[in-house]
């Protein structure tokens, strides 16, 4: 038995307990049960991070293995900004922070290491979207940008939260707070920002902020009222996840969502 093969699906995946219609399938990996060695230790999925190629390669390959049949798995090259690739069968990487998907027995993936993956559905199952959204692209509009991308009202589709760096540990400077607020018009949602979305720290003119809570505001201002998931730590759990504030050099969680294929 390879140490590889001694991780089970359960350590190396987290799958969303939510209301997904069953065309759509989606995970998240940890950083177990792959073949990167230390700092990428051992299911880095990203090429950017400077870990082995084959080795990222490999994990990339078990990865597909984990999918549920011959998917076409669109990868992204991410730059915390707010474009939205329509993922296609047969592309490679594309420029982008979130993937929207529309064709069945195709997937899109984001790779983070704090940052927020945000996981979208339709309730009708004929489309999907994963983002990723950091503190930056949440400014940005990235989950408004990916919602635009769906043919259904907002109120039609599901979303859930991925593992992220938790508010114990996303100690922020007042400018980011002040980004936030100066972005959101509404003084309703601004004040739900202000007050759920970032807390003083111990240092004077630091915040914490709340990557979970931001989202969920921003979510359900934009008509989404059914978010699920949340809650994780990335930096906190070390086995689990890989952390970027924690670790600096370190690897990426792969956030996986498609629409199987039709048997
Ligand atoms: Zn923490």
């Amino acid at each position: 038995m390879t140490e590889t093969s001694k991780v089970t699906d359960t350590m190396r995946l987290l799958q969303p307990s939510w209301s997904a219609p069953a065309s759509v399938f989606a995970l998240v990996t940890t950083r177990q049960g792959g073949v990167s060695n230390a700092p990428f230790d051992t299911f880095n999925l990203a090429l950017h991070v400077n870990d082995n190629p084959i080795d990222v390669a490999t994990n990339r390959a078990l990865l597909q293995e984990l999918l549920d049949g011959p998917i076409h798995l669109q990868w992204l090259a991410q730059v915390h900004g707010t474009e939205v690739v329509h993922a296609e069968c047969g592309k490679g990487e594309r420029a982008g922070d979130a993937v929207f998907i529309d064709t069945m027995g195709v997937a899109g993936a984001v790779l983070t290491a704090d940052c927020l993956p945000v996981f979208f559905a339709a309730r009708d199952g004929r489309s999907v979207a994963v983002a990723h959204a950091g503190w930056r692209g949440l400014a940005d509009g990235i989950l408004e940008q990916t919602l635009a991308r769906f043919p259904v009202p907002t109120s039609e589709i599901i979303a859930w939260l991925g593992p992220a760096i938790g508010p114990c540990h996303f100690e922020v400077g007042a400018e980011v707070r002040e980004i936030f607020l100066d972005s959101t018009v509404d003084e309703q949602l601004r004040g739900r920002i202000s007050a759920d979305g970032f807390r003083p720290g111990l240092i004077t003119g630091k915040y914490l902020a709340d990557l979970y809570a931001i989202a969920r505001i921003r979510l359900l201002a934009l008509g989404v009222v059914d978010v699920t998931g949340g809650g994780w730590c990335t930096h906190c759990d070390t086995s689990r996840f890989y952390s970027y504030r924690r670790d600096g050099v370190t690897g990426r969680m792969a956030s996986v969502i498609g629409l199987r294929p039709i048997s």
